[in-house]
C-alpha cells in the first residue's frame, strides 16, 4: 500500500544500519514499484518504512541505500512531475540539471544529467531528486514552480507596439501589447512590459 497522506510523508527518514537491511528494503520497493506499472521511482517512507532507501527505474532499476546528493549544478530545468502518493496531481517543478549522488551500496559517485539527447536522462535526473527529497520529508509540492507575479504598471504607459510578456497556466509568450490585449481579457496575465 502506498501512503497518500502528505503529513506521513513529511518526516525525515533514518539511515539504515547495514547494506543488507537496505537491500531487503530496496527489493521490496522494486517489487511495489513494478506493481504500480506506471511508476518510475519509490522511496521507503511511501510504503511506511522510515528508512533512507529509495529506488528508481527509468532506464534500469537502481537501488540507493543512504543516498546523498553531494553536488548540484547551478542550472535548473522545469519538469512535469507526478508522484505515486498523489496519483491525480501533475505539477511543474524546478530541478537541478545535474546532480552527483553517493550511496552506501555504490562505489564512487553516480552522476545524473538532464542535458542529453535522450529524454530518459532528464526523467532519471528529476526522479532521483524527487526520491531523495522524499527521504528528507520533502514532497514535489515543495519544488513546485512559482507562478509569475502579475506585473505592476506603476504609472508606466505601455505603447501598442511595445513587446510584453504574458502568461496563462503553463504557457507564456512575448508579443506586441496590441495583440496581447484580447488575450488579457481572456484570462492571460501581464508579467512584464
Ligand atoms: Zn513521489
Amino acid at each position: 500500500m502506498i501512503i497518500t497522506e502528505i503529513s506521513k510523508l513529511q518526516t525525515l527518514c533514518e539511515e539504515v544500519s547495514s547494506i543488507e537491511e537496505g537491500e531487503e528494503i530496496g527489493a521490496q520497493l522494486l517489487k511495489e514499484l513494478t506493481e504500480t506499472k506506471s511508476g518510475i521511482g519509490l522511496a521507503a517512507n511511501q510504503v511506511g518504512i522510515n528508512k533512507r532507501v529509495c529506488v528508481i527505474n527509468v532506464k534500469e532499476p537502481i537501488v540507493l541505500i543512504n543516498p546523498k546528493i553531494i553536488e548540484t549544478s547551478e542550472e535548473t530545468f522545469v519538469f512535469p512531475e507526478g508522484c505515486l502518493s498523489f496519483p491525480n496531481k501533475h505539477i511543474r517543478t524546478t530541478r537541478f540539471v545535474e546532480v552527483t549522488v553517493e550511496a552506501d551500496n555504490h562505489e564512487g559517485q553516480l552522476s545524473f544529467s538532464a542535458e542529453s539527447e535522450d529524454i530518459n536522462d532528464a526523467f532519471e535526473c528529476a526522479c532521483i531528486q524527487h526520491e531523495i527529497d522524499h527521504l528528507d520529508g520533502i514532497t514535489m509540492f515543495d519544488r513546485e514552480i512559482q507562478k509569475p507575479e502579475p506585473f505592476k504598471r506603476e504609472g508606466k504607459k505601455i505603447g501598442r507596439n511595445d513587446k510584453v510578456l504574458i502568461a496563462s497556466g503553463t504557457e507564456s509568450k512575448t508579443i506586441k501589447y496590441k495583440k496581447a490585449l484580447p488575450l488579457l481579457e481572456d484570462g492571460w496575465t501581464l508579467v512584464e512590459a
